[in-house]
């Protein structure tokens, strides 16, 4: 693991998540389901907790949805999945909270966006209700800025002392002020408010890369609440997890951050958990966790004409995230395994011996046998057309062989 020296935080608490201080960074990942459809919300969220998210959000904009709220906790029970909700409102959670005891209690953490409690003379009062409500199920909040929605009169405010200035500030520097003064301001009126210091969580979250690590560099060293990571909207395919690798990277490398989402736009029909994966390689990557082992893989060239060698790869790949929720829960340390898969004999054979298990295969004009390596000892090679089962049928075993098993107790949930 990373020699990083994390910034220091109080810590929360979140059913059995802990957020800050001593606690590794957390993963979290939000649905896009309408929560009103009890069933579809249970899938997503099951199957975002199975692919390794350890909070799951889900809108809460409706009375139907805050309805449902108390539903989906029950069918995630009694399917075993055990990850904390946390509920997401705008404008009117404080009236759903009121008006839906069963939603307040089922949640494990409201999120609360100070720029969207309500306009003018509303805001405070329904801010102080949602708090107020936090605090009578012992529930801790995140308060969580976006630029996108920035409250206003806070924005002005700073706009009209940055005039008078003799040397005014850039727009953009106070817009980036105005976003730390917010999460700070508001979390300072919750405590006022009775809501425990250990129980607030801080986001400021904007669109852009070089803003994002401005805010979180200045709110790290103005508070020790808890922060959760994330670049808003960040975009589609390679372009939202660049810019959120990018910017989550920097301020990780720093220490800062608690917990993290990667905000990445689903292509139509794409899949939800891609943000969870994405997050969790930014984190093991880093040296900062471990989730699952890490498959090395050469890039390919001119010496690897064939696809056999991309589709070993995608498969292995594949393999070991469709098996890793049951490995984890019987072996011990198996998520820090490495596993080489490489395009031919020029640094194929070196890779390959320094994963825990590897193979390198022929490439161009080669002769077609791969060997395998195991724990740098070359354990067989393989050739013909099973190449690829073969192979995992040996991680199989090798995984088997290596890591110790775990006492598993009976009824353990899966997720
Ligand atoms: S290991 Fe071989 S196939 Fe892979 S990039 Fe290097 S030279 Fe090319």
């Amino acid at each position: 693991m990373s020699s990083i020296q994390r910034r220091k935080s109080v810590q929360v608490t979140i059913g059995p998540i802990r957020v800050g201080g001593t606690a590794p960074v957390v993963v979290q990942s939000m649905t896009n389901t309408d929560t009103a459809d009890i069933e579809g919300t249970v899938q997503q969220v099951k199957s975002l907790a199975r692919a390794g998210s350890e909070l799951v959000r889900i809108t809460v904009n409706t009375a139907e949805a805050a309805a449902a709220v108390p539903h989906i906790r029950n069918r995630l029970d009694q399917l075993g999945v055990a990850v904390p909700l946390i509920g997401d409102f705008h404008f009117n959670g404080h009236k759903l909270l009121r008006e839906h005891p069963g939603c307040a209690e089922a949640l494990a953490k409201y999120r609360i966006n100070p720029g969207n409690v309500g306009r003018g003379s509303k805001r405070d009062p329904q801010f102080a209700e949602m708090i107020e409500t936090a605090c009578r199920y012992g529930k801790p909040v995140r308060i969580g800025v976006n630029w996108g929605s920035l409250d206003q009169d806070l924005l002005t405010r700073l706009m009209d002392e940055n005039s008078s200035r003799a040397q005014p500030l850039s727009a953009q520097q106070i817009m980036r002020n105005a976003v730390v003064l917010s999460a700070l301001e508001s979390g300072r009126r919750a405590e006022e408010l009775g809501m425990a210091h250990e129980r607030i969580i801080l986001s400021a979250k904007v669109s852009g890369v070089q803003d994002l690590i401005a805010i979180y560099r200045d709110l790290s060293g103005r508070c020790d609440y808890p922060l959760h990571l994330g670049l808003t909207e960040a975009g589609m395919g390679s372009k939202g997890i660049v810019a959120s690798t990018a910017g989550m990277a920097v301020l990780l490398q720093e220490g800062i951050g608690d917990t993290i989402r990667v905000s990445l736009t689903p292509e139509p029909g794409g899949d939800r958990t891609q943000e969870v994966i994405v997050a969790q390689e930014i984190l093991q990557t880093m040296g900062l966790r471990s989730f699952l082992p890490l498959v090395t893989a050469c890039p390919g060239c001119g010496r690897t004409t064939s696809t056999v060698f991309q589709e070993l790869a995608q498969s292995i790949q594949t393999h070991i995230r469709h098996r890793m929720p049951e490995w984890r829960r019987e072996y011990d340390g198996v998520e820090d395994m490495t596993v080489a898969v490489m395009g031919c004999v020029v640094n194929g054979p070196g890779e390959s011996k320094h994963a825990n298990i590897g193979i390198s295969l022929p490439g161009t004009g080669e002769r077609p046998v791969a060997p395998v390596y195991e724990d740098g000892e070359k354990t067989v090679t393989l050739k013909g057309e099973r190449i690829a089962q073969e192979f995992q049928e040996l991680l199989e075993q090798y995984v088997a062989r290596r890591f110790s098993k775990k006492t598993v107790t009976p009824g353990t949930a899966v997720a």
